[in-house]
């Protein structure tokens, strides 16, 4: 009677961001057996268009023990709030609102883990990424937004909500001053100032797009120096990777080092040599991959 060999267990994970969405089917978080691209479109189309996507991939594939779903946000997170699983207000148009969980919910019953695209990211890079072996490390992604997480993360029930690193004030580059700020909350927070659109609107180009040895590039550093040097201050977490479209310049990274340098003037003992700090703060080892395998750990620790 050893005729029905227990099948591996598949994980589901999915990629929610601003302009597309990444949908995987895995053997483990490292161990992808098919996946999609599709463009982020309205809130129930996109949320639809998941469901088809692991409806299809179980025919073919046997079915999907756990989801684990990291999407942008902000979202609601705590396990005991009424609008656990709902996007919080975003300016994302028609996204505000809407119970991301409920079509997967409706469509499968298996267990689904929620949280947002960086908790994803953080989470891929600790384990499987620049963090391995690390007790803790922060993720901050500098893109169209600055957002941050640190793995492992506290428990959802006992925060006020997910980290909005994006949004610390910072102290303005000398250079910088007559700058508004693009963050329709705060204008000049670390967001407003140094994220893509505030690059665009500044320089009116992308930071890769600026010539070699424009200024543009150590204001940005300036600010996000100001991110590491808080985050190491405040979290003494092991390690911050950097990454995002913003990062993809690559000469932004060592002016970021320099200016940690320069702002930590050697007040944490374990900084102080600069081979350390290039160590400390880093890029990212999984790229464009993070987001899914942050989604798909989720959904192994879902099961
Ligand atoms: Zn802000």
């Amino acid at each position: 009677m050893n005729s029905d060999v227990k099948k591996p267990v598949l994980y589901g994970g999915i990629e929610g961001g601003g302009t597309k969405f990444v949908c995987a089917v895995a053997r483990s978080a490292a161990d992808v057996i098919e996946s999609a691209t599709f463009a982020t479109t309205g809130a129930q189309a996109t949320l639809a268009e998941c469901v088809e996507f692991f409806r299809a991939a179980q025919k073919k594939h046997g079915p999907v023990g756990a989801l684990g779903f990291s999407c942008f946000g902000p979202l609601e997170l705590r396990p005991d709030a009424g609008a656990y699983g709902c996007m919080m207000s975003t300016p994302k148009a028609g996204w505000s609102g809407v119970n991301l969980l409920a079509p997967l919910r409706a469509a499968f019953s298996v267990p689904i883990a929620l949280d947002t695209d960086v908790g994803g990211a953080a989470l891929a890079e600790w384990q499987l990424g620049v963090g391995r072996g690390l007790a803790s490390l922060a993720y901050v992604t500098v893109g169209t937004g600055i957002g941050g997480a640190v793995a492992p993360g506290t428990p959802a029930a006992s925060r006020l909500m997910h980290a909005e690193m994006g949004h610390i004030a910072v102290r303005r580059h000398p250079r910088d001053r007559d700058f508004a700020g693009t963050c329709p909350f705060h204008g000049d927070c670390l967001e407003g100032l140094a994220s893509g659109p505030a690059i665009v609107a500044r320089w009116g180009t992308t930071l890769d797009a600026l010539p070699p040895g424009h200024e543009g590039r150590e204001i940005i550093a300036e600010y996000l120096a100001q991110l590491a040097t808080s985050i190491a201050l405040m979290l003494s977490v092991e390690r911050v990777v950097f990454g995002g479209g913003v990062m993809a310049d690559g000469q932004v990274m060592p002016l970021v080092l320099e200016a940690t340098a320069r702002l930590l003037n050697g007040y944490l003992e374990p900084l102080r040599d600069p081979s350390r700090l290039k160590d400390y703060i880093c890029a990212p080892a999984l790229g464009g991959r993070a987001g899914v395998t942050g989604a798909l750990l989720l959904a192994q620790a879902a099961l």
